[in-house]
């Protein structure tokens, strides 16, 4: 058996296999950092994106528009809930989350409101890896702690998952609501915070809170979005309607960098006018790239034309019975399922390492971080592949790598 040294190099994917440069081959539970909803190298995928190579692989979106971005706002607009219907494309999630940042603070400037300029934002949360980003993110997020000192001063709460927390929220919105442009949350997942859940009810919660205190609320479902969670939005489970919501990695079903910041037609309608500074002054190269927006109208098609939902829903029962026996096995804390989500939490996990190294040496691609081990497979992964990824969980924990 040879031992895994990393980075392993990748040369091939196909479905929900990678296969290295030295002919191993792995079973993907990770669907490339959570993008590739519709395993590796669909065809449906690969036709979209040859055919669009072929027409116009770039075009700039300035005072152009093209038509695989023109459909593709309006699937968009027709998917999500309610009147969220105004798309700007963007390259990474990152990005869309701060043009959502932009687009709130200046939604309050339009109309007109002064000192509307924090975003409160949630321990666990974690929204990219930007300055404005990281200014956003729990502090404690080892990535960014090492920027403390550079980053803006920062709103931060508990989300309210439970009567004291919304006390304290519901105190800190009496003492600062009128400075506070938008509050973030991820939806139903902090996602690389440690595969946190929580109930729908926490985001009607905040729904309620923002309506009160003249707040934006702005839906972070870059990771929830397309299915991850069960319903398409993780917001749908809550019968909410976020202000702002920001979406990418399945967007494209893995295959390009794109994203998107959806509006509500009011927060739109703020930045219409004939004076100059109402604009929103945000135009990144490659926004709405014809490529990357005609592959993610082939995603829309897949999901249409697939049954990606019942997927899920057969992942979810099968992770839920599968990893249920980690529960057992000394140092697991918590095992917990939610759509294709499959989280083992340690009580601590000193070398992650060595366990990537572990599953790599069972043939499946599986990356622990924090005290977490999970799942996010793709949902067109086979019952069997599913097996082999959960099974070499269970061994590895069992066995200790
Ligand atoms: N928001 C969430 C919830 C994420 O999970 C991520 C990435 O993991 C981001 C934002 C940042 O996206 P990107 O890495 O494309 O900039």
């Amino acid at each position: 058996m040879q031992t895994a040294s990393f980075p392993v190099k990748a040369a091939r994917t196909s479905g929900s296999r990678i296969t290295l440069a030295d002919g191993r081959e792995l079973v993907d539970g990770v669907a490339a950092w959570w993008t590739a909803c519709h395993g590796y190298s669909h065809p449906h995928i690969h036709e979209a994106l040859v055919r669009q190579a072929g027409q116009m692989p770039h075009v700039m979106f300035g005072g152009m528009v093209h038509e695989p971005a023109i459909r593709l706002a309006a699937r968009l607009a027709a998917m999500l809930p309610d009147d969220l219907e105004r798309v700007f494309f963007t390259d990474s999630g990152s990005v869309a989350m701060e043009v959502a940042i932009k687009m709130a603070v200046q939604y309050h400037i339009n109309r007109g409101t002064t000192g509307r300029t924090k975003i409160l934002s949630f321990r666990g949360g974690y929204h990219g890896d930007t300055l404005g980003m990281m200014s956003i993110c729990d502090p404690e997020e080892g990535m960014h702690s090492l920027f403390a000192g550079v980053l803006p001063e920062q709103v931060l709460a508990d989300l309210p998952v439970d009567a004291d927390s919304l006390a304290r929220l519901e105190a800190l919105l009496v003492e600062r609501g009128d400075s506070i442009a938008a509050m973030v949350t991820e939806p139903l997942v902090q996602g690389a915070g440690g595969m946190l859940f929580h109930d729908p009810e926490v985001l009607r919660q905040l729904r309620n809170l923002c309506d009160r205190h003249g707040i934006l609320l702005i839906l972070d479902e870059i990771f929830t979005g397309f299915g991850r969670t069960g319903t398409m939005f993780a917001c749908e489970q809550a019968g909410i309607v976020p202000d702002i919501v920001a979406l990418s990695k399945a967007l494209t079903g893995g295959t390009m960098a794109l994203a998107a910041t959806v509006a509500r037609r009011g927060v739109f309608e703020a930045f219409l006018s004939d004076s100059a500074g109402h604009a929103l002054m945000h135009g990144p190269t490659f926004m709405a790239n014809p490529l990357a927006c005609a592959v993610a109208n082939a995603s829309l098609d897949l999901f249409e034309s697939e049954p990606r939902l019942e997927q899920v829903a057969a992942i979810s029962a099968q992770l839920a019975r599968e990893l249920e026996p980690c529960r057992a096995l000394s140092g697991v804390k918590d095992v917990r399922v939610l759509g294709a989500i499959g989280v083992v939490e340690l009580e601590t996990l000193d070398n992650p390492d060595a366990l990537r190294r572990a599953f790599v040496e069972r043939g499946v691609w599986i990356r622990p971080f924090r005290n977490i081990v999970y799942l996010t497979p793709a949902f067109t992964i086979t019952p069997e592949e599913l097996t082999r990824l959960t099974t070499a969980i269970v061994d590895v924990l069992r066995e200790g790598a």
